[in-house]
């Protein structure tokens, strides 16, 4: 029996199996031990991060197929939304095309005044949406037109500013069913110019208790005024020897345009 120390039982146990010596036979054991263990633990961490890895592959691809999901619903809610507004428009269409169709059938003569650029002939070409008869009058000084469609005529004015022309607006607008004055609610400037000429024209008293439509237009834009402060710079609440109505438009986006058709039905003379 050799003797080493406490390393020899060791090394004697050690020996049968492994056939080397003294304390290279305790590292002899050690590394597949630890060898073996590391293979265990890798593994089971493997398997456990594969599984991990799994999961969240899983997860992703469930939370892919949830947004694919909420993409496309969201895609078909816009597409009913769409469908859903463009038949509105066709119904909405189709009813502006009775009104318009109601309002040539009427007789009536109305005069359309305003300053230069308020919209007068945007407004005549949005209401008859082409197809009308334009009868242009020469200019002496101011403009005037005619517009004929169906049974209906408007005589547009623009007010220029000319005092000189005045007592002939009074002799065009007398006898009218409706004066339509059309005022530029995003010009701040020249609706005090807009406001006298309106009051002007309206002290004649042979217009005296003609219904008056003043339609503030351009409310597309931005620095628009509200109707209530248009209603107060214009002093209309002033003028009480007729029926005076106050609508807020806008020509270029044929805001509010089907009221303006409406009321000028309503203030027609029907033929039957
Ligand atoms: P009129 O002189 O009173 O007959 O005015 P017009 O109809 O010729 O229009 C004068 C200008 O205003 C044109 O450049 C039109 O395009 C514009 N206009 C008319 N109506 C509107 C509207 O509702 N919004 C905007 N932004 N511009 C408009």
């Amino acid at each position: 029996m050799r003797h080493r120390g406490a390393a020899p039982i060791c090394s004697d146990f050690v020996i049968g199996h492994v056939n080397i010596s003294g304390s290279l036979d305790s590292y002899g054991i050690i590394p597949p031990f630890f060898g073996c263990v590391f293979g265990c633990v890798f593994s089971y961490t493997h398997r456990l991060a594969s599984k991990r890895i799994q999961t969240i592959e899983e997860n992703n691809r469930a939370k892919q197929f949830s947004f694919l999901f909420l993409e496309r619903s969201i895609e078909r809610r816009q597409l009913g939304d769409l469908s859903r507004s463009i038949e509105a428009m066709g119904l909405w269409d189709d009813f502006l095309n009775w009104l318009r169709s109601l309002f040539f059938k009427q007789e009536m003569e109305l005069s359309l005044i305003g300053l230069q650029n308020a919209g007068k002939t945007s407004l005549v070409n949005v209401v008859a949406t082409g197809g009308y008869s334009e009868d242009m009058i020469p200019t002496v000084g101011f403009n005037m037109r005619k517009v004929t469609k169906g049974n209906v005529t408007i005589k547009l004015w623009d007010l220029g500013g000319q005092p000189r022309f005045r007592s002939m607006w009074e002799r065009y607008c007398r006898a009218v069913s409706a004066i339509v004055y059309v005022v530029d609610a995003a010009d701040h400037e020249n609706v005090n110019i807009s406001k006298s000429e309106l009051h002007d024209l309206l002290s004649k008293p042979s217009l005296s208790g003609i219904p008056l439509l003043v339609l503030g237009n351009k409310i597309d834009k931005p620095q628009a005024l509200s109707k209530q402060a248009l209603t107060d710079q214009m002093d209309l609440k002033n003028i009480t020897d007729r029926e005076v109505c106050c609508f807020m438009i806008s020509c270029k986006n044929s805001t509010n345009i089907d009221q303006v058709i409406d009321w000028l039905v309503k203030h027609s003379k029907s033929k039957s």
